[in-house]
């Protein structure tokens, strides 16, 4: 019986994840739940679960992560999260990371914590299948990771359709079910962005040798190609429940918390290159990961800014590319100290996306 903590109980991720929980009762014992703001939703999951141990706020949540934890599961957005993940790795638990963003910001500081096997388990469809096609495997025989993308709801739009497109529009996304900010991610391909960074820092992969695959029917959840030319895929339905419940699970299975694929019922699966000129956040990413130190917590305080602009129709599509770009530009790259030192970098990074997202009106 493992322990667990969820933070960002009420979200996407954090109410599959006590899906997972409750098809494993045996298994799996909640302790604790926090929220962002839906204290009704978290009240109501905490009553059903039995749970006692309640926080609002990332900052609030820290208190949770106590003796009789195991597991933490992190899926607060965005970088607030990072605290949270240093805090769980630093009191010896098991990180269940669905924030990707504390890798993206602050993995030189985490994956010297997460040495030991097991202690940090991505949940991240595209992370849960490349780690599960390691299995076994020596790392020196990896070539390459494919990282697959959906391409988002805008894929095959041209840059002038893409002008007036609007966040309700990029809400329909096609095949995950995933919370408001990743999908608008998902739509401008920093999503994935983030998800190469978040490789290179779980997998030790150079950046040349990370390369995105569209895959629109996202049966694929990606790929691992080793020295001798062979490839290994990670198929299956597109339930986040999967690689949540093997991020808890490792290094079991558990009866899947998901329906059957019938592979014979999938047809064809399309594959291609992502559109990198129209959807340029996916080249920017891959810019502040090679560059490194603290650039990529100054595009990722700058992509946060502009997403949010965006949700609320207060700036472009476009703008939100324009804006990274912007502020990576401007910003004075350092290597990764602190904790504190990113939380500088990360407020005023979100101050220079302000202030050029407000030029813009
Ligand atoms: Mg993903």
């Amino acid at each position: 019986m493992r322990n667990i903590v969820i933070l960002g109980s009420t979200g996407s991720i954090g109410r599959q994840t006590l899906d997972v929980c409750r098809l494993h009762p045996d298994e799996l014992n909640v302790v604790g739940l926090s929220c962002h703001s839906n204290v009704a939703l978290m009240d109501e999951q905490a009553d059903g679960f039995g749970v006692s141990k309640k926080a609002v706020g990332a900052d609030e949540a820290l208190a949770l992560i106590d003796d009789d934890v195991d597991v933490v599961v992190n899926a607060l957005v965005g970088a607030a999260g990072l605290r949270a993940s240093l805090t769980a790795l630093d009191a010896g638990k098991v990180l269940a990371l669905a924030n990707k963003e504390s890798l993206v910001v602050g993995g030189d500081l985490i994956m010297p914590k997460a040495t030991e096997p097991g202690r940090l388990m991505p949940i991240d469809s595209e992370h849960g299948a490349i780690y599960q096609c390691l299995v076994g495997e020596d790392a020196k025989e990896v070539k390459k990771l494919w990282v697959t993308a959906s391409g988002g709801p805008f894929r095959g739009k041209t840059k002038e359709e893409l002008a007036n497109v609007k966040a309700s529009d990029a809400l329909a996304h096609p095949t995950w079910n995933m919370g408001r900010k990743i999908t608008i991610d998902s739509s401008t391909l920093m999503n994935k962005g983030l998800e190469v960074i978040e490789a290179h820092h779980l997998f030790n992969m150079p950046y040349e040798d990370i390369e995105v695959l569209v895959q629109p029917q996202s049966a694929i959840h990606s790929m691992v190609e080793f020295v001798d030319g062979s490839v290994k895929a990670h198929l299956g339905a597109t339930d986040m429940r999967i690689p949540i419940q093997y991020a808890l699970s490792w290094p079991e299975r558990w009866p899947s918390p998901a329906a059957e694929v019938d592979f014979r019922e999938l047809g064809s699966l399309d594959l291609g290159s992502p559109d990198a000129s129209t959807f340029r956040c996916l080249d920017l990413a891959y810019e502040a990961g090679r560059q490194g130190g603290t650039l990529p917590c100054a595009m990722n305080a700058a992509n946060e800014v502009a997403v949010a602009a965006f949700l609320e129709d207060e700036c472009g599509f476009l703008d939100i590319a324009d804006c990274v770009e912007h502020v990576m530009d401007a910003h004075d790259v350092q290597p990764v100290e602190s904790l504190e030192q990113l939380e500088e970098v990360d407020r005023r990074s979100r101050e220079a996306a302000g202030r050029f997202l407000s030029s813009k009106r």
